[in-house]
């Protein structure tokens, strides 16, 4: 298994996703993940758990049966360039995800390049989901450059033209170069609504391999990768994590 984080999942809490925080443990176990963040949909989607969701994460072990877990959230972009979530449960969170939803009906690419650049701007996302997505498209030069100013990562997701937002291939080679050539944080997520798909990257590879990008560059290789970009975004260093990852 060359990446042994998945940062991007979904359980029931989203109705349109099919699995528990449970399935995602088991499963986990028998394909080599060490650790994953749970991340629902903010509640700006139809389908979305409410707000209270995200503030009670807190009740969810990190560490399972030696297996990590980041409490997390994929918030939705908004238009006037702000996320769905009050920042006093953001706080409470240990990863957030942003990325473009049908919450947003998509307007220019000159508008939603301001919009995710004022979002990264604000300091409170740690990773923008889904960028090819040729429905909302972006000046991805612009937003890339100003997620390495702020210190945000790239996600390649490994659900994209695979299981939704079909047509996102050729834009995700392009978001993976310029993510290369600019030299931003590159993370990982397999987008998972299923239990079953936890870890799987087929997609998000094949990216990787066209875009000429070195494994190693992608911080899902590690868990300490992992908390170590976490940190250096502000969120508190989580002592079992660090003792469980101490060997890797
Ligand atoms: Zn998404
Ligand atoms: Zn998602």
């Amino acid at each position: 298994m060359r990446f042994l984080v998945d940062l991007h999942t979904h359980t029931v809490a989203s109705d349109h996703a099919y699995s528990t925080i449970n399935d995602y443990v088991l499963q986990a176990q028998k394909n080599g993940i060490a650790m994953f963040a749970t991340t629902d949909h903010g509640p700006d989607v139809p389908d979305a758990p409410h707000p209270w969701h995200f503030g009670n994460l807190r009740v969810i072990p990190h560490v399972v049966d030696n297996i990590a877990i980041l409490r997390g959230v994929e918030a939705n972009l908004r238009a006037d360039g702000t996320i769905d979530l009050e920042d006093y449960i953001l706080d409470r969170l240990d990863i957030v995800l942003a990325g473009f939803h049908p919450s947003l009906d998509p307007t220019t690419e000159a508008e939603h390049t301001e919009i995710v650049k004022k979002v990264i701007a604000s300091g409170k996302v740690d990773i923008i989901t889904h960028l090819g997505n040729p429905k909302y498209p972006v000046d991805i030069r612009a937003v890339c450059e100003c997620a390495k100013e702020h210190n945000v990562a790239i996600e390649l997701n490994s659900s994209s033209g695979i299981n939704t937002r079909f047509g996102s291939h050729d834009n995700c080679v392009k978001v993976a170069k310029m993510a290369n050539e600019v030299g931003n944080i590159i993370a990982l997520g397999s987008d998972a609504h299923v239990c079953y798909f936890l870890g799987n990257f087929k997609e998000a590879e094949q990216v990787i391999e066209e875009a000429g990008i070195r494994y190693d560059k992608v911080i899902n290789t590690s868990p300490m990768k992992v908390l170590d970009f976490l940190e250096s975004r502000g969120h508190k260093p989580i002592e079992s994590l660090h003792n469980l990852f101490t060997l890797y």
